[in-house]
Formats: C-alpha cells, sequence, structure tokens
C-alpha cells in the first residue's frame, strides 16, 4: 500500500468515516513479497499430491472455483466434497515463506495515528492472518480480525464425507464449459467475499455502517460487491491505489 501524509488527510478522514475495513493478502504487504504465487502454488500442490488431480487440468479447476466460489478453497470444499478444509488450509499456508514479509513500521505509525476504529475482513484463517499481521508488525494496530473461522462454523462442513454418494466430485470444468447446459452449480456452505451475505455478516458482527466506512482491498471483485453494500472503497493495487 502507499499512503498519502499530512493532518489534512487525517482530519478528512475522521470526519468522513467512523470505520476503515482492511483485506489482509497483497492489501497489507505488497505483491512483490513473493507470497501470493506461493499460495497459488500450494493449493496445486494439494490438489495434486493429496486429491490426485492430474497436473494438466489443475490450473483450469483453480480458475473455475475461485469464479464460482469466491475462493479456490471454498471451492474446493464444494466439489471435492469429503476434503476437510481446515487440513487443506494448514497445508497451504503451513509451508509457506512468511519471513518474506517484512514489518511496515510507515504502515502502522500511519494506523495508530488515525483515531478511527479499524478492523480486518479476510477470506483467509486465522492462523495465517495472525502470522500475517505479526510479521509486518500490525497485529495491535486492529480492534478486530474478523476471518474465516468468524463467517464460518469451523465444526460445520470441515469433516470428510462418509456417504460415497455425497462423497461424488463434481465437475467444475465441465459446467464451466458450458454453463447453461441444465446442470446445476452445487451450493457453497462456505461464507466468503466476494458475495454479499459475507458482507452482510460482517457488518452485524462488528457493528459497520458501511456508509461511514472505507473499505480497502486489491481484489476488484471484492470492491464490486462492498460498493454495491455501500461502503466506501479503495482498490489496493502495485501502481496506485485508486478510490473507487
Ligand atoms: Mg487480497
Amino acid at each position: 500500500m502507499e499512503y498519502g501524509d499530512g493532518d489534512q488527510q487525517h482530519n478528512g478522514l475522521s470526519q468522513k468515516y467512523d470505520c476503515l475495513l482492511f483485506d489482509v493478502d497483497d492489501t497489507l504487504y505488497p505483491l512483490s513479497s513473493g507470497l501470493a504465487p506461493k499460495v497459488a502454488n500450494n493449493i496445486q500442490d494439494y490438489m495434486t499430491e493429496k486429491l490426485g488431480i492430474m497436473e494438466n487440468k489443475v490450473q483450469e479447476l483453480c480458475l473455475s472455483l475461485y469464479k464460482y466460489y469466491g475462493t479456490t478453497l471454498a471451492g474446493l470444499r464444494v466439489c471435492m466434497n469429503g476434503i476437510v478444509l481446515i487440513e487443506c488450509c494448514s497445508f497451504v499456508h503451513g509451508r509457506l515463506p512468511y519471513d518474506t514479509l517484512k514489518p511496515d513500521p510507515v504502515l502502522r505509525n500511519l494506523l495508530q495515528s488515525l483515531p478511527i476504529r479499524k478492523v480486518v475482513f479476510t477470506n483467509a484463517d486465522k492462523a495465517h492472518a495472525d502470522k500475517v499481521l505479526n510479521r509486518l508488525g500490525l497485529e495491535d494496530c486492529f480492534e478486530q480480525i474478523l476471518c474465516f473461522e468468524t463467517l464460518n462454523d469451523s465444526t460445520k462442513g470441515n469433516d470428510a464425507v462418509e456417504d460415497e454418494e455425497a462423497a461424488e466430485v463434481f465437475d467444475i470444468n465441465e459446467y464451466s464449459a458450458a454453463p447453461n447446459a441444465g446442470i446445476s452449480l452445487p451450493k457453497s456452505p462456505v461464507v466468503c467475499k466476494p458475495f454479499e451475505e459475507a458482507f452482510e455478516e460482517v457488518f452485524k458482527i462488528a457493528s459497520i455502517n458501511p456508509n461511514r466506512t472505507l473499505f480497502f482491498d486489491d481484489s476488484l471483485r471484492n470492491i464490486q460487491t462492498g460498493k454495491r453494500m455501500g461502503l466506501h472503497t479503495v482498490r489496493v493495487s502495485n501502481d496506485r491505489n485508486v478510490l473507487l
């Protein structure tokens, strides 16, 4: 993230907003940390090593799952019924090179100088969010951390499915090739961005008034939903941050 400076800007923000709502990955740290491609690699390794999916199918599958279910992991939970999501998360995040993330004292000072409440809203699990915030030196900058476990009952939908019929694999690539062919897309039990339900839950849990909240995220889909839900938005990108 790049930051402006000056007291004038701070005063303007605190008059207009009651809350700053932040995504974590690729928002609080730059894309150049290299963490995002590692996450993608680890998901692909999980799919080939643990789920036995052919290597040449994995990339297309990841794209379809992300497109229809918000995150690849949420999509895997639905289409590869039987996978244990928490195990999958720990495989993917457990081997990430967190040491590439460095403390960001400039962002820390900026956050601490703003007299507005700050809340995190991430699709990642709590262990990952905590590790990232600790590495960046931002662990005490947020009033609340709303993550995967906040929006999803970790005891529900994370157990392996024993019923063979229910454990069938849904062919999302076939669906994606012909979405109007009469096959219906299985509904996801996972609540996550970019879906409106996730934003509604977050507003309730953190008592957020979207009209008085500025939302920062690197994902255009998340920004678009946020905007529809009444949030003021900033799309964080490597080039510049854009108020949308
Ligand atoms: Mg992100």
